[in-house]
């Protein structure tokens, strides 16, 4: 028995998310007394005997190049061929954008109990209970997984990463992979920015800022953060910012470590993509907006007054 920890890699490395799975999954191994190993598909350039400082025992590798492209279908056949073959009784994803869609389609392959979002360890005390967020994050529910084989995917910022001394053997596994339903014909990718659902500090900026001629000010306090930018949904929705910069309940969710929150008023829609964040910083010149409610630290104050001086304080502080 084991619990087996899909990877997600992107060009080649190792994506920040799946460390914090990787300990995650690794965790529950311990609990339960059983070995976890992890899978990883593509070709990947990052040293892999690495992941055994996560906790993991073996690191099993499918590098097919038609593996460098998601395609759930195909990816959910082989990881659960990959989770019967190395007889898994516990199948870890990321509750990202390639866990939210192939995590489920893995659980049917398997008829297994099926869990997204989870939050914490699990209680293996009488069963296996789950906790995980709900309504946007507002509430947890406690759920019993109730088959013999289990996935679940993991919140970001839901579990702290512990690491060992442990070298990770690495091996390639035979599986057959299916014929892809999907061809990539062409990729355009936005280069030279912070990639907003994996960056470690966001700073986003909502209609306080009143137009696009006003982002510098935004820009320039990412970029002494090395941070990615955001934004709320009208500012996105009257393309003062590109839609892939809108985070929310219809937006991207994110959990970054800090979340600075720019003249962003804090309507429940917005903080249902930001709420995961470690901490929350925000900058509003109305001391009753609601964001202050959710806010570890609030500046009361003009952006156009703050936002340079934090960012000339932080460029000095950097040298
Ligand atoms: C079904 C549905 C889904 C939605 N999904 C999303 C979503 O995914 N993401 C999202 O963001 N919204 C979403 N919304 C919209 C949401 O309800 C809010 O309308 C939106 O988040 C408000 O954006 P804002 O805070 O930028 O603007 P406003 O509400 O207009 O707030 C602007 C804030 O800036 C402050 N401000 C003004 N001037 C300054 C200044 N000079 N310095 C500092 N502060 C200043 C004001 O005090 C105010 O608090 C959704 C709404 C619905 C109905």
């Amino acid at each position: 028995m084991s619990v087996l920890i899909f990877i997600d890699q992107a060009d080649g490395h190792i994506k920040k998310s799946s460390y914090e799975t990787l300990g995650y999954g690794s965790a529950i191994a311990t609990q339960l007394g059983i070995s976890a190993e992890a899978l990883v598909f593509g070709n990947v350039s990052d040293d892999l005997s690495e992941l055994g400082k996560y906790g993991v025992s073996k690191v099993h590798t499918l590098a097919d190049n038609a593996l460098n492209l998601v395609d759930a279908k195909v990816f959910a056949q082989v990881i659960a061929d990959a989770a019967i073959k190395l007889n898994a009784t516990i199948v870890v994803f990321s509750h990202n954008q390639t866990g939210k869609s192939v995590a489920a389609r893995v659980a049917v392959r398997l008829k297994a109990g099926f869990i997204s979002g989870v939050c914490a360890l699990p209680n293996t005390t009488n069963g296996f209970v789950v906790k995980k967020t709900v309504f946007s994050g507002k509430a947890f529910a406690n759920v019993k997984i109730t088959t013999a084989i289990k996935v679940i995917s993991l919140n970001a910022n839901s579990h702290s990463i512990t690491k060992t001394e442990r070298i990770a053997d690495v091996a390639p596994i035979e599986i057959s992979i299916p014929t892809p339903s999907i061809k990539l014909v062409k990729t355009n990718k936005v280069s030279g920015e912070v990639s907003l659902t994996e960056a470690d500090i966001v700073v986003s900026g909502g209609r306080g800022l009143k137009g696009p001629e006003n982002w510098g000010i935004i820009e320039d306090l990412a970029h002494s953060l090395h941070a990615a930018t955001a934004c709320s949904r009208p500012v996105s929705d009257s393309h003062w910012r590109p839609h892939h910069e809108h985070v929310g309940q219809t937006g991207f969710q994110i959990a970054p470590n800090l979340y600075i929150a720019i003249g962003i008023s804090g309507a429940i829609q917005h903080l249902a993509g930001v709420n995961r964040s470690k901490v929350i910083v925000v900058i509003n010149k109305d001391a009753e907006a609601p964001f202050f409610k959710a806010a570890d630290y609030g500046i009361v104050g003009d952006a156009f007054e703050i936002v340079p001086k934090l960012t000339a304080a932080i460029k000095e502080l950097k040298g």
